[in-house]
């Protein structure tokens, strides 16, 4: 029981031909000539060609190109997190340069007491 007896139909694009087999993608019959097989399915040459070539462009825009991109975007990453770092660095030093003593405010008291002293000491002088 067969849906379809291939014998009594003819290539598509062999009128005289015997089809051998139905595209599995388009459905049409072909001899075996005109079919070729893919991937475990019988294609015929124009169905085969969209595979291939849709397959290719797929595979360009699939996520599996995504590794390779990240490769390629790993040196600008590196720069981005080099650079971060490299402000926290100095960011880290500069505040390492501030005196502990700046965040208590002491030091200003320090330097306000030290010119009243040298204010007194003029005036001692006077
Ligand atoms: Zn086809
Ligand atoms: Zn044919």
């Amino acid at each position: 029981m067969t849906p379809a007896p291939l014998s009594k139909m003819r290539c598509a694009r062999h009128a005289e031909r015997e089809a051998a087999a139905c595209c599995a993608a388009c459905g049409i019959a072909f001899c075996r000539e005109c079919v070729s097989e893919h991937e475990g399915r019988l294609l015929c040459a124009a169905c085969l060609e969209k595979t291939v070539s849709g397959a290719k462009a797929g595979d360009a825009a699939r996520p599996r190109g995504w590794l390779p991109a990240a490769l390629k975007r790993a040196p600008v990453i590196a720069a981005g997190a080099a650079w971060l770092w490299l402000c926290f660095y100095l960011a880290g030093l500069l505040i390492e340069k501030i005196p502990q003593s700046a965040h208590e405010g002491t030091v200003w008291k320090q330097a306000v007491e030290d010119s009243d002293a040298n204010a007194s000491e003029w005036e001692d002088a006077e």
